[in-house]
């Protein structure tokens, strides 16, 4: 048995020059937990070019949903960004990773914080009723440099709010905060700035970080992951794993090379 499954792309979808996304079959087989990650990837000269990738579609879904960056030069995502319905691609048997739900303590209010790609296993785990049932309340932070670099993430809140299922439990529980750094934006700003200065939480009208009711997952640059990782656990905030659940939890976006 082949180590990757062999699957058909149904359709992709550039936002930016820098971002796309795109959907494929999914094997029967395949079974993961919603913000896990599996190695995905193309045949190249008869061998397989592997990366990791977050599912961003959820495990009820029948395709597989991915968001990815474009790397001018890189290896994979030059080659990967010019794939086209019908084409094939490799999605490796194993999905991993930490941002799941059972790694975190119970608590009242779920923080998805994200830059860039890191918005993929977000948008994963928004589409499990699972997590609704866990949390009062969930917000979805997303950080880009440019507005546009957000429109992935718009969309698909957008899509689930008009949803049969999801939109109830969307206007209930979920809020949505896009933020940007480079451009003018009704949110601006960085994510450790935006917790520090409580203005995230003023913004939406919450109250303010507590440990007591709290729980967090995090992906995004390693920067920044280490910068919220320091400013959590100054504040006693405890990193949680597959062995013993925590009060938050991290995934890099991707790995400088
Ligand atoms: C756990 C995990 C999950 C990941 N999930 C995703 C995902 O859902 N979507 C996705 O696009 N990538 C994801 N990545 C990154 C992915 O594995 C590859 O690095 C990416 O596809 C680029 O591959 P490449 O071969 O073209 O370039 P690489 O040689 O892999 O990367 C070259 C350089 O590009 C930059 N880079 C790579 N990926 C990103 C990114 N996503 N955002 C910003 N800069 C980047 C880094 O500086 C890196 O050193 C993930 C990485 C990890 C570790």
């Amino acid at each position: 048995m082949s180590a990757f499954y062999r699957e058909k792309v149904l359709s992709v979808r550039h936002w930016t020059d820098t971002l796309f996304s795109f959907r494929a079959t999914r094997d029967s087989g395949f079974r993961f937990q919603n913000g896990q990650f599996a190695m995905i990837g193309l045949e190249v000269d008869g061998r397989p070019l592997m990366r990791a990738y977050s599912m961003a579609s959820a495990n009820h879904e029948e395709e597989l949903e991915f968001f990815s960056i474009k790397v001018q030069d890189g290896p994979l995502t030059s080659r990967l960004q010019k794939i086209r319905e019908g084409d094939v691609i490799l999605v490796g048997r194993k999905a991993t990773g930490t941002l799941v739900a059972d790694n975190l303590l119970p608590g009242d209010r779920l923080l998805l914080l994200s830059t860039g790609t890191g918005l993929a296993p977000f948008a994963s785990l928004i589409k499990d009723p699972d997590v609704y049932e866990r949390f009062e309340s969930i917000v979805l932070v997303h950080g880009c440099r440019q507005v546009s670099e957000l429109a992935y993430g718009e969309q698909l809140v957008e899509r689930l709010r008009d949803d049969e299922l999801f939109g109830a439990l969307l206007s209930e529980k979920l809020v949505y905060y896009p933020t940007v750094t480079r451009e003018p934006f009704r949110n601006r700003g960085r994510i450790t700035d935006l917790i520090t200065s409580r203005q995230l939480f003023n913004d939406i009208g919450q109250t303010p970080l507590d440990i007591a009711g709290d729980r967090i997952m995090m992906c995004g640059s390693p920067a920044m992951l280490e910068e919220l990782r320091v400013m959590f656990e100054g504040q006693g905030f405890v990193e949680g794993n597959s062995g013993e659940p925590g009060h938050f939890v991290i995934e890099k976006a991707f790995v400088e090379r």
